[in-house]
Formats: C-alpha cells, structure tokens, sequence
C-alpha cells in the first residue's frame, strides 16, 4: 500500500511539474511578445489583467505596472481644476485621482527605492519612490498605519505599498497617483501610456 500511495505522489508532483513547467513556458512567450513589440502586445495584456479585480495583481507590462489592480474608477486627471467646495485643494492638479474603494491595495508602479513612506501634508500618508533617471512617483492619501513599504526599500513594478484611503487634504477614498521627472510634476497619463498602460 505505502508504494502505491508514493507512485501516486510521485504522479501527482509530476503533473504538478509538468503544469508549472507549462506556466513558466507561458509566461516567457509573453513576455518575449510584451517586450519585443512593445506598444503592440501591451493592449491585449492590460485587458486580460483588468479582469483580475481587486484581489488579483496589477497588470505589468515589462518594468512598470498599474498602482491598482484591475478595474479602477477615475476622478481627476492632471491640470487646472476649479474645486469650489475645497479652500484647501490646489488648483493646479498634478496628479490622477484614480479609487477602487477605501482599503484597496496600491501598488508600486515602477522599480526603484522608496525615499518617503510617511505623513508628507497635503498628500496625507503617502510614499515615494524614485526610479532613477530623474523619475519619480508619488502615492498619496493612504489609510494610516497601512504602509507596507520603508524608507530605503528596493521596490518592483506590483510591490504592495498601502491600503487606499483619504488621509491629507482628500474628499473620500482615492489614490493620487503623481509623476515627476526632474522635480516637476507631469501629466501621468502620456507618462504611462508610453510604457504600455493607458489610464482612463
Ligand atoms: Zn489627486
């Protein structure tokens, strides 16, 4: 009986083998497809990402990656804006406000090393990451005591940083998601489109 029971075992990590075999094949044909062509593949692959939902994985397309995984609302994108029922907002938005809900999980949108995880004013419980070549991204607005990431970490496209919230100068649940190349903030959209991921 003991054999019979090992020959199974012994079955059954072979198709296990064989299946994550199969899975690492997969993936390496996508991403040889993803990075060679690299704006014609991306589309397809955000799309089939975008259905992960809340509890899957961003989609990652090469090196960066979405700050939310799956569906996500849009609110305000970067530019001037007329808030009249916010004293305290810029009217000058240098980011894109983008929520799933309060307690959604953000993550890194690019690799690098976290040079703030911390209360930082306006943008409420925020890290910051910088990508090297003067690029750096910004997530504000995080739920207090949700930062999963600090200071001096070294950080993936995907890493989880914090849970959603509205901390600092924030009307409900978001993520402000901001881009700076060189100290100035740029808009996020052309920014993330050119690596494969347009925002909505
Ligand atoms: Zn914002």
């Amino acid at each position: 009986m003991p054999n019979q029971v090992l020959l199974v075992t012994a079955a059954r990590s072979k198709t296990v083998r064989r299946i994550v075999t199969a899975v690492v094949l997969l993936n390496l044909v996508l991403v040889l497809g993803v990075v060679t062509p690299l704006f014609a593949v991306p589309m397809v692959v955000a799309g089939t990402g975008m259905s992960g939902g809340i509890t899957g994985r961003p989609t990652v397309v090469g090196e960066w990656g979405y700050p939310l995984a799956g569906d996500y609302s849009y609110s305000d994108g970067f530019g001037p804006r007329n808030v009249p029922d916010c004293a305290l907002c810029s009217k000058f938005h240098r980011g894109f406000d983008m929520y799933q809900g309060c307690g959604a999980t953000i993550y890194a949108a690019g690799p690098g090393t976290v040079i703030r995880a911390s209360a930082w004013g306006g943008f409420g419980n925020a890290v910051e990451i910088d990508h090297g070549g003067g690029v750096v991204t910004i997530y504000g607005h995080m739920m207090w005591d949700s930062l999963m990431v600090q200071q001096g970490m070294t950080v993936v496209a995907g890493t989880p940083l914090g849970l959603e919230g509205e901390t600092g100068v924030s009307k409900g649940c978001h993520l402000h998601f901001e881009v700076r190349v060189d100290g100035v903030a740029v808009d996020p959209e052309p920014f993330m489109a050119a690596r494969g991921l347009p925002l909505k």
